[in-house]
């Protein structure tokens, strides 16, 4: 019982962090004085680092969803689980790093602004499989193959065989 407690109370201040340091990003965010949402699609540099770090976060929600999986199941007295959770929590935390590391290294050719770096109301707003923010960008970059930049509103595509109008 005390342990739930705990959990409760840190998760309620973890919560509270959480939007505070929100707030504090959507206060520091400053939108690019340029437009690019009628421009042609444009072909996105680093398509690699950016498919990967995608990837990596897809394979992280996954390997999260995965661990709680393991568990409900070992709530059901399946013992051999507990292997199986730490291997899922290592996955878990070496995707996230890789998306971490991604999320601050890509940034949108056009406005130089971070495309995984997205405040709660960018100037253009994506939604995806009814997700917003970088998880939207994240799930059309991976399924896609292209995405738009919230920041500035620049159409990419990751294929070079895509035909590119002029910029
Ligand atoms: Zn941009």
């Amino acid at each position: 019982m005390r342990g739930f407690l705990i959990t409760f109370l840190l998760s309620g201040a973890g919560g509270l962090v959480g939007v505070r340091v929100v707030a504090w990003l959507d206060q520091r965010y400053r939108q690019p004085p340029v437009s690019f949402a009628s421009d042609d699609v444009a072909y996105f540099p680093r398509a690699v680092m950016l498919r990967s770090g995608a990837m990596a976060l897809v394979a992280a929600w996954a390997s999260i969803l995965a661990a709680f999986l393991s568990i409900a199941l070992a709530s059901l007295g399946h013992s051999a689980t507990t292997s199986v959770f730490v291997t899922l929590l290592g996955l878990f935390f070496g995707c996230a790093s890789l998306y971490v590391a991604v999320a601050a290294l890509v940034r949108c050719p056009k406005c130089d602004m971070r495309v995984f770096s997205q405040p709660s109301l960018p100037p253009y707003p994506d939604v995806f499989a009814g997700l917003t923010g970088f998880g939207a960008t994240a799930l059309r970059v991976t399924m896609r193959s292209q995405f738009r930049c919230v920041h500035c509103g620049q159409r990419f595509v990751l294929n070079s065989a895509f035909p590119i109008g002029p910029a």
